[in-house]
């Protein structure tokens, strides 16, 4: 996860990256730094979250150094700028667009928090594609999420020709605007039980089947912090993408002094008792998937099944826990069902 800046065009409820003050919003990496910590880390994937990585002025160049290097790049973006940039980069199978796509129209425009933001992000979405590159929307879901919603954004997502799917529980940052949507173990697993069962054929994800089925309730899994290193302006963080336990200034320092034992739902530590992210929990599917026959016979087997389920058909009739219909309500939550460890 390389991080080369954290100022970004748009300020979403959920975000934990853009409330930093002026004078760190307005610093970046440069791409030799960006260049270094690829190699220094090894990893055969980089993803280039932020802020807004279409508003570093090099961002090209960072893209392009990357591609040349073989990393596999999934340039994150809110495709606010994507259509009118679009020509300024080379489509290439070691390049892909990860759009940042909350749902349907209004689910997105109320996460972004700016209307019209879904229709933007579409188009830029509908232009990549025509040109030729690979693209995958990349959402993420808060509590109040409509299921029934999310399946029709798949159907929509599929018609216009992206590769695959990405989706995540968000992850309750302290520092997001809206405090009151972030969901508990139990909420996650229910709600993505209702997404994700009873599949549709079209339906294609680029994600460890796992992985979902981790998110679906059928599997325990611990975190696996370390699986998707994270570096920004202020060093490699310590321990994971979305927590900051201090820094490090080189990978090997970070992996070598980072107490990783104290994170993860099974330490007990209470800032990673709701974490389902698959920053920590999508290495752990693909460890799994990879490192026994098990694993890797339910990876092949969760590739091709559609999950039918009646009793998750049954949730979708259901009302959500703060009401119905295309919006996140903002509300007070429901302490009654607020739960942690589950
Ligand atoms: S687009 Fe991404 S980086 Fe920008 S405010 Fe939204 S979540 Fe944060
Ligand atoms: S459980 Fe979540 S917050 Fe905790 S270390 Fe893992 S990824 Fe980070």
């Amino acid at each position: 996860m390389l991080e080369p800046l954290f100022r970004c065009n748009l300020a979403c409820a959920g975000c934990g990256k853009v409330q930093y003050p002026p004078h760190i919003l307005k610093k970046q990496l440069s791409p030799e730094e960006c260049f270094a910590a690829a190699e220094e880390c090894g990893a055969p994937m980089v993803a280039i979250p932020g802020g807004e990585p279409l508003l570093h002025p090099q961002i090209v160049e960072i893209v392009n150094g990357l591609v040349a290097r073989k990393k596999y790049v999934y340039m994150c973006t809110n495709a606010l700028e994507l259509k009118r940039r679009l020509h300024e980069f080379t489509p290439s199978k070691y390049l892909t667009f990860s759009v940042h796509l909350d749902g349907q129209r209004d689910h997105h425009d109320f996460a972004v928090c700016r209307e019209g933001g879904y229709d933007i992000a579409v188009e830029g979405i509908k232009a990549a594609v025509k040109a030729g590159f690979r693209v995958t929307p990349n959402s993420t879901f808060f509590d109040g999420t409509d299921p029934n919603s999310v399946r029709a954004h798949f159907d929509e997502m599929m018609a216009i020709g992206v590769e695959g799917i990405v989706l995540s529980p968000g992850y309750s940052y302290d520092k997001a605007p809206d405090q009151t949507h972030f969901m508990g173990r139990a909420r996650v697993r229910r709600l993505f039980r209702a997404i994700l069962s009873n599949r549709k054929k079209s339906w294609k994800f680029n994600m460890s089947p796992l992985f979902l089925e981790f998110l679906m309730g059928d599997r325990s899994y611990d975190c696996t912090p370390w699986g998707s290193p994270a570096y920004s302006i202020f060093g490699w963080q310590k321990p994971c993408y979305l927590l900051q336990d201090g820094y490090a200034e080189t990978f090997k320092e970070m992996m070598e002094t980072t107490k990783f034992e104290e994170y993860g739902v099974a330490s007990g530590n209470p800032k990673c008792a709701n974490c389902m992210v698959s920053c920590g929990y999508e290495p752990t599917a693909v460890i799994d998937g990879f490192g026994n026959w098990p694993g890797f016979w339910a990876m092949v087997k969760g590739t091709f099944s559609l999950y039918k389920d009646k009793h998750a058909l049954k949730l979708l009739d259901e009302p959500m826990p703060h009401g119905s219909g295309p919006l996140v309500q903002i509300g007070e939550p429901d302490r009654a069902l607020e739960e942690t460890n589950a």
